[in-house]
């Protein structure tokens, strides 16, 4: 049977199995002990001081929304080429959402685009590190405190990734950093999600919003009327992981760095193929970056070649390269084009959108299966 191959898929070992047995065959469930566990080995892995385990990333967007206070009349930035998360959480917590256009040669969110939309109402800046590598958080985290304006990161693509010779997580340049373990990112736990922070009081709210807003901790009781006692103090959610996301993702974390060295090597690997060919440019790494990469877009330039992007990925896939896009910029969705949003109003969004195809990149690749999905890609984009 002729090879198949997605954009992403998880690698799931014999002890990751065992791991999520042990704890299937535990007294714990849920609100066990190997949710400490995790957050433990987050904190540990990341060199940030508190994570919040979550039922999965969005879960960690919208509370990280909750926790800065963000409500109605307020405004956040994003960028338009993320999944739609990054901004549904800023509408979530009643405010308004605007983005800011990408720098081409990277996808990311352009710092000088964000100063533009800065207004006296902007309270959050949800920078995306895109594909996993970082945006230029220095930039950025400069002008959130020359406005006094809260980061989050949405690092849903970069766990494992550097910046500046800093973990992403470790929230050098941020109040809060977001991560996503859902089975096409770069480690998982089914579904999944955390929170990182170095501030006390937005932990706190955290852990109170992952628990339908509930305090047990004495200190912060207003009365007591005994042990049994507990009072909800917000309005939260039941947004927590279970113990056996918990038991994979202790044993996930370990593998991490490898993993990403893998993925850096068939992204290099890519770039070799599809050098000096002008039909084909992938995103460029810059030198304050080591990304472990979640995706690899292919920009292709339907200028010099027969097909038109829905051709090409009809014939790909019927050749079994079942290719996915990342992403239509989210102004251009239905929902947010009723907010206001129209086509034009992010040109280097829209123009990526147009090139862009995600090419397959997970650990059970290999060098030859490089090779091959390249060769297919090449054959079947041929010039006019
Ligand atoms: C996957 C993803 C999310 C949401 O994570 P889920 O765990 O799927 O809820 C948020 N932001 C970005 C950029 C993502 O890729």
């Amino acid at each position: 049977m002729k090879k198949t191959y997605t954009y992403g898929k998880q690698s799931i070992s014999w002890g990751d199995i065992w791991s999520v047995v042990k704890t299937l065959r535990s007294s714990h469930l849920t609100q066990g002990p190997k949710i400490q566990e995790f957050e433990q080995a987050l904190c540990a892995y990341t060199g940030a001081k508190y994570a919040v385990a979550l039922a999965n990333g969005t879960a960690a967007l919208h509370l990280a929304a909750l926790a800065l206070d963000i409500k109605s009349g307020d405004e956040g930035i994003t960028s338009p080429i993320t999944f739609m998360a990054s901004a549904n959480c800023i509408l979530y917590a009643g405010a308004k959402v605007q983005f800011a256009d990408i720098d081409p040669a990277t996808a990311l969110i352009d710092s000088l685009e964000i100063e533009k939309k800065i207004t006296p109402h902007t309270k959050v800046i949800i920078p995306v590190h895109f594909a996993g590598q970082s945006c230029d958080m220095e930039a950025i985290s400069a002008l959130a405190r020359k406005h006094n304006i809260a980061v989050i990161e949405d690092a849903a693509h970069a766990i494992g990734s550097l910046y500046k010779g800093t973990k992403v997580g470790s929230c050098t340049y941020s109040d809060m950093t977001i991560f996503s373990f859902h089975p096409v990112k770069t480690m998982t736990t089914g579904e999944g999600g955390a929170i990182m922070t170095n501030r006390k009081d937005l932990y706190d709210k955290l852990i109170q919003l992952r628990t339908h807003g509930i305090t047990r901790n004495a200190d912060k009781l207003t009365h007591n009327d005994g042990p049994w006692y507990h009072e909800m103090q917000s309005l939260g959610f039941n947004y927590r992981m279970t113990d056996m996301q918990a038991a994979l993702g202790v044993s996930q974390l370990k593998r991490l760095d490898a993993f990403v060295e893998h993925r850096r090597d068939l992204v290099e690997q890519y770039h070799r193929e599809f050098a000096g060919d002008e039909r084909f440019t992938l995103l460029q790494e810059h030198s304050d970056s080591k990304a472990a990469y979640h995706l690899c877009p292919l920009l292709i330039n339907f200028d010099k070649i027969k097909l038109n992007k829905k051709e090409l990925f009809a014939s790909l896939a019927q050749q079994g390269l079942h290719l996915q896009v990342h992403y239509i910029p989210v102004h251009l969705q239905p929902f947010y084009q009723e907010l206001g949003f129209k086509p034009g109003d992010f040109p280097h969004a829209e123009k990526y959108y147009q090139q862009a195809l995600s090419l397959p990149l997970y650990v059970d690749l290999m060098p030859d299966d490089i090779k091959n999905i390249v060769k297919i890609i090449k054959e079947t984009a041929c010039t006019k």
